[in-house]
């Protein structure tokens, strides 16, 4: 944690002023994720400023400050430093040393030391062990003697870049060495993790916020179904991940966070392997897409949660109150640039549409996401069914 720079935590109280300006947080990165990040501070009275070379980005729409540089820029961080009483991120390739470099002035959270963990897959699996939670199995690849060396059991598995992949980019599906060899070339021989392809029978997620004096609360285990390496549906209700399981993946959570010394929002991802056993696959130093049923179905969100741990307020447990469904809502549905059938979907009883104000629909670009609530889990998946096929996304 990085607490700096004359910024008591009394200072981040909503509603408080600095220098006769009412107190602004700041998020490096203009995404989706920073748009409802800007929405909740908003919500309880903060101004905000977000960082973001792009001029139409999400969260720069709506923020009171924008400030249009890339993230190494001096004079953006300097403008930062001096609008914000605290500063987040919603983008995990954030350079960490932007994130250092604030830090040394402001408090920022999650603290540039964590995040620079999850941006490098070698040293997240590092922090896994070290924590007693279990992964796949992998070696680090970054020189062509390591190549050599990979043992054939890793075979067939997926190479992953360490650094910079999301949603599936950054990675090749390898079924022997030929394979490997090509595709550690047509990744430029960047150093990489080759893991072990393994058995999936489910993916879930968990969603931890902590807080600066180490207390942390968890969102439910969420269930996601991935499409084409991108999260396409979420559920979340009683039972949609068997009990031991979802106790196992929440201690486990908690232990990574808590083994980081992690503040604000983190995400870890799980794969639950068709023997049972639970596997860690990766975790993300923010809210995450699968968090997004969180806005309406839960008493506070993984962004609330994230202006709380960002502004030093008290955590409480957050409480599921309905049965959720998420559709990820990718450009793939505006067929023809097409505006897909909204007044369909929000005839339909508990859907909540959220769209991200991006101007150009694209394959796989994430447009919005349209969260299903309902008083059980049935009647969520009959709706959550219908509002797929009404939108041209397929049945799960
Ligand atoms: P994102 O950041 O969007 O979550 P990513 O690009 O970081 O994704 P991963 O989460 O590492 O990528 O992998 C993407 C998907 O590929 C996983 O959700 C899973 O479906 C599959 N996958 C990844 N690693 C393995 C593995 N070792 N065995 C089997 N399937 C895997
Ligand atoms: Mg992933």
């Amino acid at each position: 944690m990085s607490a700096a720079g004359g910024n008591p935590l009394s200072t981040r109280l909503p509603g408080s002023m600095e220098n006769g300006q009412l107190m602004t947080l700041g998020v490096m990165g203009g995404g989706q994720l920073g748009r409802m990040f800007v929405h909740a501070a908003q919500a309880m009275g903060y101004f905000t400023a977000v960082l973001d070379p792009d001029p139409a980005s999400p969260a720069g729409l709506v923020s009171h400050h924008h400030i249009q540089t890339d993230y190494l820029d001096e004079q953006g961080l300097a403008q930062m430093l001096q609008r914000c009483a605290a500063i987040t991120t919603e983008f995990e390739n954030v350079p960490a040393g932007a994130l250092y470099t604030l830090g040394s002035h402001r408090f920022v959270a999650p603290a540039a030391n964590a995040v620079a963990i999850a941006q490098d897959r070698a040293l997240e699996k590092t922090h896994f062990a070290s924590c007693g939670v279990a992964c796949a199995p992998y070696a680090l690849i970054e020189t062509a003697a390591q190549l050599a060396a990979v043992a054939d059991d890793l075979l067939p598995g997926i190479l992953k870049t360490t650094r910079m992949g999301y949603d599936g980019k950054g990675q090749m599906r390898v079924a022997n060495r030929a394979e490997l060899t090509n595709a550690w070339d047509a990744l430029a021989n960047v150093p990489c993790v080759l893991e072990k392809m393994l058995p999936l029978a489910m993916e879930c997620s968990v969603i931890v916020a902590r807080g600066a004096t180490g207390e942390i609360v968890n969102f439910p285990i969420q269930h996601n179904l991935h499409r084409d390496g991108i999260l396409a549906v979420t559920q979340v209700f009683d039972g949609v991940v068997p009990q031991a399981l979802a106790d196992q993946a929440v201690t486990a959570a908690r232990a990574i966070a808590q083994g980081l010394g992690y503040v604000g929002v983190l995400c870890v991802e799980f794969f639950i392997l068709q023997d049972g056993s639970l596997v860690v696959n990766e975790i993300a130093p923010r809210p995450h897409n699968s968090g997004h049923y969180t806005l309406n179905a839960c008493d506070q969100s993984q962004f609330d949660l994230q202006v709380r741990t960002l502004a030093g307020l008290p955590l409480t447990q957050p409480r599921q109150h309905s049965a959720a469904i998420m559709l990820n809502l990718l450009g793939d549905i505006w067929v023809n640039q097409k505006t897909p059938d909204w007044a369909g979907v929000l005839a339909l009883p508990g859907t909540h549409l959220h769209l991200y104000g991006k101007l150009s629909a694209r394959k796989g670009r994430k447009m919005g996401h349209l969260n299903i609530t309902a008083a059980a889990p049935e009647q969520a998946r009959e709706t959550a069914l219908r509002c797929a096929a009404l939108l041209g996304i397929a049945a799960f």
